[in-house]
Order: structure tokens, then C-alpha cells, then sequence
């Protein structure tokens, strides 16, 4: 499926990108809700998490650490929140998996 992401991993949309490699690619969300809001994606076409394979586990080991790596860099890692929102009812809008690390200011409990 052709998504937004899908373009941008492609080069075909822009994005604020803080992190690349040959298998995940990170950026910052258009509209954030947190000083630090970044999108931490795997490269691979991956609609949600229910579509995981096993096969697919490297990259969700690799897209934690990229988590924790730009936690650091973006001086969140003593509070931020790590995400992935799965189908319509949670609240997932772009259907290419993807994390969310929300950080930077002081989050509310509230997670339903
Ligand atoms: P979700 O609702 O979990 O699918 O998250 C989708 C996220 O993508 C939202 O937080 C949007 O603000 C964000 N978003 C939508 N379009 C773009 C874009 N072109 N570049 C960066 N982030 C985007």
C-alpha cells in the first residue's frame, strides 16, 4: 500500500529526517504534540503491528535502539513515551508502521 510514509522513505515527499540507515528511517512528526516528537519507521512496507512477521523482529530490535539513541540526542531520555498506535480504534491514521517518542514536557497519564 502506498502510504505517506512510503513516499517520504521513497524520496518522493520531504520530512525532517534524524536518523537513516539502509533499514529504518526516523523523522520528526508534522504536527507534534511534545517539544520531541519523532516517527521511528522501518523501511519495509509494514502496515501495523498485527502485520508483523517473525522475519520482521530485527527491525523492531533495531528501531528500539534508534529509540534510545535519539532519546539521548534529543536529551528526553529521562521521560518520553514510546508508541505505536495499531488500526483505526487506536488511533492510527497512516497505515506503514511506525513509533512514536514523544517526549520534552511533563505527559499526562491519560493513555486511553
Ligand atoms: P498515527 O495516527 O499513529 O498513524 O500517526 C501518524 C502521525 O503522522 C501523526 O502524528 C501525524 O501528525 C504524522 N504525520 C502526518 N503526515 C506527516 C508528514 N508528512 N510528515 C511527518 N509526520 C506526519
Amino acid at each position: 500500500m502506498t502510504t505517506i510514509f512510503s513516499k517520504i522513505i521513497q524520496g518522493q515527499l520531504p520530512a525532517e529526517k534524524v536518523f537513516e540507515n539502509a533499514r529504518i528511517l526516523a523523522i520528526k512528526d508534522l504536527h507534534p504534540v511534545a517539544p520531541v516528537h519523532i516517527l521511528i519507521m522501518p523501511k519495509k512496507n509494514i502496515p501495523d503491528l498485527q502485520s508483523l512477521e517473525e522475519e520482521d523482529l530485527p527491525l523492531l530490535q533495531e528501531i528500539f535502539l534508534v529509540a534510545k539513541r535519539l532519546a539521548k540526542e534529543f536529551k528526553v531520555e529521562n521521560g518520553y513515551r514510546f508508541l505505536t498506535n495499531n488500526g483505526p480504534l487506536a488511533g492510527q491514521t497512516i497505515f506503514h508502521l511506525h513509533f512514536h517518542l514523544i517526549g520534552g514536557k511533563q505527559l499526562t497519564h491519560g493513555l486511553g
